[in-house]
């Protein structure tokens, strides 16, 4: 679909493009959202495709993953390093609701900041403890759990002017054996619910990470792998189910406890290997 109330691109190289960030003028990434419905409100588009950043990179620390990074890269990075969790890039990807076409464009960065509930970037690097590199509007440096950078259906912790940069995912989480179910009402619609769990290699701790199915990715901690009624009671206790036309709140609910609950098995059978 035309912007045609946009009456300026700014292809931004340095930190200082960003300037004119805010109000009507809007980041643009892969333009999947952008330019899929009506924007009235924008009239400058800030590219930082031409960025150039570079799309992963790898330290002893874990993985820097720019924002600009797109599905197709993130879903065909070679699995090379050991990483445990390497299955989840691509599993993720398969959560989006769109062809291929979408995940050459879309990225990364996009879809976090959108803020879908459906959104399985957030999902992925929710699940996956990664901490996002906010470069903020006054020209400082703020970093923050991606788990909380989405607060709700289409929100966001960002400021007008704010661009996510980049997510670190820790070396630990990607050592961490890791488990995903995705549910929908069709079979290739847009998620009800993507639930994804993670065995942590250093303390056994068990992480799960509900999305999908609630407005904003919602965290159960547990210090080992909990007890069936264990996990149902704290499934039980999350309070931002919602309903919508890919599900109502008591069927994501529902299938959230299932599908956590496989999860479970499936880890607590590979921890007794
Ligand atoms: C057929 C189809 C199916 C889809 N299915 C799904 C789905 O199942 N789940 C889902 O979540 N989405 C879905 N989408 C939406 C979209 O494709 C993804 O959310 C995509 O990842 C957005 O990325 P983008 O780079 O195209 O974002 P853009 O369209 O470029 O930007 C989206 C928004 O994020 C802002 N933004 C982008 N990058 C940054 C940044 N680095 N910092 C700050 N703000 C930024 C933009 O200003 C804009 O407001 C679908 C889209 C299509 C066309």
């Amino acid at each position: 679909m035309d912007l045609n109330t946009v009456t300026r691109v700014i292809p931004a190289r340095t930190r200082a493009d960003l300037s004119s960030l805010g109000g009507g003028a809007v980041p643009l990434a892969g333009g999947s959202v952008l330019f899929a419905e009506p924007n009235p409100s924008i009239h400058t588009l800030v590219d930082l495709q031409t960025f150039g950043w570079q799309p992963f990179v790898v330290t002893d620390e874990g993985l820097e993953v720019a924002a600009t990074a797109t599905l197709t890269q993130l879903s065909t990075l070679p699995d090379d390093h050991g990483w445990q969790a390497h299955p989840l890039f691509r599993q993720c990807c398969t959560a989006l609701f769109g062809s291929f076409k979408v995940w050459n464009v879309a990225t990364i960065g996009g879809n976090i900041c959108t803020a879908l509930p459906a959104g399985p970037m957030t999902s992925l690097f929710s699940a996956l403890d990664a901490q996002a590199l906010i470069w903020k509007a006054d020209g400082s440096d703020q970093r923050v759990p991606v788990s909380e950078l989405v607060t709700g259906n289409t929100t966001t912790a960002l400021e007008p002017g704010d661009v996510l940069r980049s997510l670190h995912v820790p070396a630990r989480s990607l050592a961490s054996v890791t488990a995903y179910r995705k549910i929908a009402l069709s079979a290739l619609g847009r998620s009800g619910a993507v639930v994804i769990g993670r065995l942590d290699p250093v303390d056994g701790g068990f992480v799960l990470t509900v999305s999908a199915a609630t407005v904003r990715p919602e965290q159960l901690r547990f210090a080992e792998l909990p007890t069936a009624s264990e996990l149902h009671a704290a499934i039980e206790s999350i309070d931002s189910w919602f309903t919508d036309a890919h599900g109502a709140a008591d069927w994501r609910l529902a299938v959230s406890g299932v599908l956590a609950e496989q999860i479970r098995l499936e880890l607590s059978e590979g921890a007794k290997r």
